[in-house]
């Protein structure tokens, strides 16, 4: 009976136990039981991962080395279309028998937990800010809707009404530089008055 609580993210190191020089390998599908990531894709509570696991007997602990691959879905950042990511992370940590030596990860009892190494591996690899197609042209500003399902869509140039009061100002702006020539006019004549 293990001592552990097994999830589907522990794997089992009984036979490799302080047998350094010793290897093993298992393919394991682990179905996510939280979701991985928390931005706008994310490997959904419920998908499969697939690990490639190598295992490796050290003196100081376990080797753990794998690759990690699947797909992470969500929405685009642009358009907000569903959208799904391919993953593929490799991960490789020392997995430490002595709790007092300075590696992140310890073998507890007869098995390691998979789950922090991967979680951080494929968080890491998400994109922070993802896209249904490199192009995507987003959605209008003004309506929200989805700027490809509008045929024939022409951007928005017509000018926002709280600006047109400004445009009004520029017009005039010609007529006040020529009133600043005249003040300054004025100023250089005053010394003559003086005099
Ligand atoms: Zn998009």
């Amino acid at each position: 009976m293990p001592h552990y609580t097994k999830t589907p993210w522990t794997l089992s190191v009984y036979d490799l136990l302080h047998r350094a020089g010793e290897m093993r390998e298992h393919s394991i599908e682990v179905v996510v039981p939280e979701r991985l990531g928390e931005g706008q894709v994310a490997v959904q509570a419920g998908a499969v991962l697939d690990l490639d696991v190598r295992l490796e007997g050290l003196h100081d602990g376990i080797l753990v080395s794998a690759t990690v691959t699947g797909t992470a879905t969500g929405e685009c950042s642009r358009c907000l279309k569903p959208i799904a990511e391919p993953v593929e992370v490799d991960i490789a940590e020392l997995f430490a028998y002595d709790v007092d030596e300075a590696f992140d990860y310890q073998v507890h009892e007869d098995h390691v937990d998979l789950e922090p190494v991967v979680r951080d591996a494929v968080v890491l690899s998400l994109p922070f800010q993802p896209v249904c197609r490199p192009d995507c042209p987003g959605l209008d500003p003004v309506t929200g809707e989805r700027v490809e399902d509008i045929p024939d869509y022409q951007p928005r140039e017509g000018v926002d009404p709280r600006w047109s009061a400004l445009a009004g100002f520029q017009a005039e702006a010609p007529a006040d530089t020529a009133r600043a020539d005249t003040e300054r006019a004025d100023t250089t004549s005053k010394p003559d008055e003086s005099a």
